[in-house]
C-alpha cells in the first residue's frame, strides 16, 4: 500500500471484487505469501483490456495464474495469452488453476527465466503485462518493446515498490531494486516511441502506449 490506508480500504470496498476461482486464489495467495495483483490493479487491467481489445497478450511472471485468469476472462473471442514463469512449481499450480477456470485454450504457460525466454520468442503482442522480478525490468524492456506492436500497451506492475522507488534514501537491501525501477521508469518516460503514465494504485502501475 502506497497511499493512505483509508483510501485503499474505500477503493477496495467500492470496486467490484472477484468471485469463484479468483476469490479462492486470493485466499491461497494470502495464506502462502504469493504476490498477486491487488484488487484495484485487477479492475484497472480489466477496464484497459475492454477498451484496448488486445488479441495477443504476453505476461511476464505467471505466479499462480491469478492475473492471467483475470486477463483471459475479459479478452475477446480471439484473445490468447503467453505467460512466462521461472518457477516450475508455480507453473504447475498455475496450469491447474487455469484448467479449473476453463481457460486452458486461452493461456499458454512458458517455463523459464524471462531473460532467456523473451530473447527466443519471435512473436508480436498487442499488450504486455510485466509482473516479473522487479530488478529484471530494465533488462527485459528492449525485448518487450521489440515484440510490442505499434499501438500496443505495456503495463508494468510493482513499479513504485512500496513507495521506495520515489525515495532518495533507501536502505541498502532495497537499493538495487529501487534504483533499477527508477531506471526503468526513466526509460519508459523518455523513450521516443512511448507515452507513459505512472499510476499510484496497488504497488504502483505504469501504462505505456507504443506509438
Ligand atoms: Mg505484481
Amino acid at each position: 500500500m502506497i497511499r493512505h490506508e483509508y483510501i485503499d480500504q474505500y477503493i477496495r470496498n467500492t470496486i467490484k471484487r472477484e468471485t469463484g476461482i479468483l476469490k479462492e486464489l486470493e485466499q491461497y495467495a494470502m495464506e502462502h505469501g504469493v504476490p498477486i495483483i491487488q484488487p484495484e490493479v485487477a479492475r484497472m487491467l480489466s477496464v484497459i483490456i475492454r477498451i484496448h481489445k488486445p488479441e495477443k497478450v504476453l505476461e511476464v511472471g505467471t505466479a499462480i495464474g491469478y492475473s492471467a485468469i483475470t486477463i483471459a476472462g475479459v479478452l475477446g473471442e480471439k484473445g490468447l495469452i503467453d505467460t512466462v514463469e521461472i518457477s516450475e512449481e508455480k507453473a504447475i499450480l498455475a496450469n491447474d488453476n487455469i484448467y479449473r477456470a476453463g481457460l486452458k485454450h486461452r493461456i499458454n504457460i512458458i517455463v523459464g527465466d524471462a531473460a532467456d525466454v523473451l530473447k527466443c520468442l519471435d512473436k508480436n503482442y498487442d499488450m504486455i503485462f510485466m509482473d516479473a522480478a522487479k530488478g529484471q525490468y530494465p533488462d527485459l524492456l528492449p525485448e518487450c518493446l521489440r515484440m510490442l506492436n505499434s499501438g500496443g500497451v505495456l503495463i508494468s506492475d510493482n513499479i513504485l515498490f512500496k513507495g521506495l522507488t520515489a525515495k532518495e534514501q533507501v536502505k541498502r537491501k532495497n537499493r538495487t531494486i529501487s534504483n533499477r525501477l527508477k531506471q526503468y521508469l526513466s526509460e519508459l518516460c523518455n523513450h521516443p516511441d512511448l507515452e507513459t503514465s505512472i499510476i499510484p494504485i496497488g504497488d504502483g502501475v505504469s501504462i505505456s502506449y507504443k506509438k
